[in-house]
């Protein structure tokens, strides 16, 4: 028998051609048109190939799920545990796991194409507005640029702390955008903007169904322009059009502030984050010090914040970083 030495090119080649291979058969399986993989999942994919262990911390969007969906069609054997992506139980999970020799794949979950901006909300009282509720300093700009944009209005989530906001914001949409509401028949699939919710589960599981499908069409297909939502909109869903969060009041955390804000600027595009607050939002005892500090903060950049949470630092600052650095970011969403 002739025996063939695989030099460590001839390997690294052999191992390309099983990742490629792997690729069409994925695509033929899913439909799916991938042509490549990003750097960090093609390593990652690698050192499975190779049979290491690997730890893949990434951030929201980037394309994690990839690295695991190949993998049957890979046939490694191998075993994937997805976990809440913080530096500091790495260690922890490596030995709960027995893992040795791990590689470690890791990248900061504050994404370079989001601006970070975190502005004040006036309390209900402060004079010299003309809103007449708390909700109105945030859904009311922000419903009359859809009502003057309507399909060009670059797709925003407004996530809500309370059923009572969801409620009031949709209702300001139907008053101030009037006929405009619908693109087409006053039907609900033809709504501009819709409330999504936990109780739809229950009540109108199909509802929810139509919001996720449409809203994962192409921009100039998705009649859907804003989304007044609770923290159930988002897990699992690769909404990729969407170009602005709101947060009309802080979450608890701040990984649950990066996952949510994550679900902007999917696609790699300029997209913004903006952060409401007041006193009340932030004294309540289930807010965590870290979401209370980076709302207070008016001393260092908030993309160095996160990226130090995390563990990380901040390599490059992308051209429009927060309203820290630019103080003229996002001053069309102000309230006077
Ligand atoms: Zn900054």
């Amino acid at each position: 028998m002739e025996r063939v030495a695989l030099t460590s090119f001839d390997l690294q080649l052999f191992q390309e051609r099983r990742i490629a291979d792997a690729i069409t058969n994925y695509n033929i399986h899913v439909g799916a048109k991938i042509s490549t993989l990003k750097e960090n999942q093609r390593s990652a994919v690698k050192y499975l190939v190779e049979g290491k262990d690997c730890i893949c911390s990434l951030p929201t969007g980037y394309g994690k799920s990839l690295i695991y969906e190949l993998l049957p069609f890979l046939d490694t054997g191998c075993l994937v545990d997805v976990v809440v992506p913080l530096n500091a139980i790495l260690n922890q999970q490596m030995e709960n796991l027995l893992m040795k020799n791990v590689e470690i794949i890791s990248e900061s979950p504050a994404k370079d194409n989001i601006s970070l901006t975190v502005k004040r909300r006036p309390s209900p009282t402060a004079s010299g507005n003309s809103s007449t509720t708390p909700y109105d300093y945030i859904f009311h700009p922000v419903i009359t640029k859809l009502k003057h944009e309507l399909q060009d209005f670059e797709i925003i989530i407004i996530y809500c702390k309370s059923m009572q906001w969801i409620g009031y914001g949709y209702e300001t949409a139907r008053r101030i955008l009037g006929t405009d509401f619908y693109a087409g028949d006053s039907k609900l699939e033809h709504a501009r903007v819709v409330m999504f919710h936990s109780s739809m589960e229950k009540e109108s599981g199909q509802l929810k169904n139509m919001i996720l499908t449409t809203l994962q069409k192409p921009d100039a297909e998705c009649q859907i322009r804003l989304i007044i939502s609770s923290v159930a909109l988002g897990m699992g869903a690769d909404l990729k059009n969407v170009k602005r969060i709101i947060h009309a009041g802080p979450p608890t955390t701040l990984e649950a502030y990066i996952q949510e804000i994550g679900r902007a600027g999917r696609t790699g595009s300029v997209a913004e984050a903006v952060l409401y607050f007041n006193n009340s939002d932030i004294s309540g005892q289930c807010m965590r010090k870290d979401m209370q500090d980076y709302c207070r903060n008016n001393e260092k950049c908030r993309r160095d914040i996160i990226n130090e949470h995390f563990g990380f630092q901040t390599k490059e600052k992308p051209t429009i970083c927060c309203n820290f650095c630019d103080s003229q970011l996002c001053i069309e969403w102000d309230f006077f």
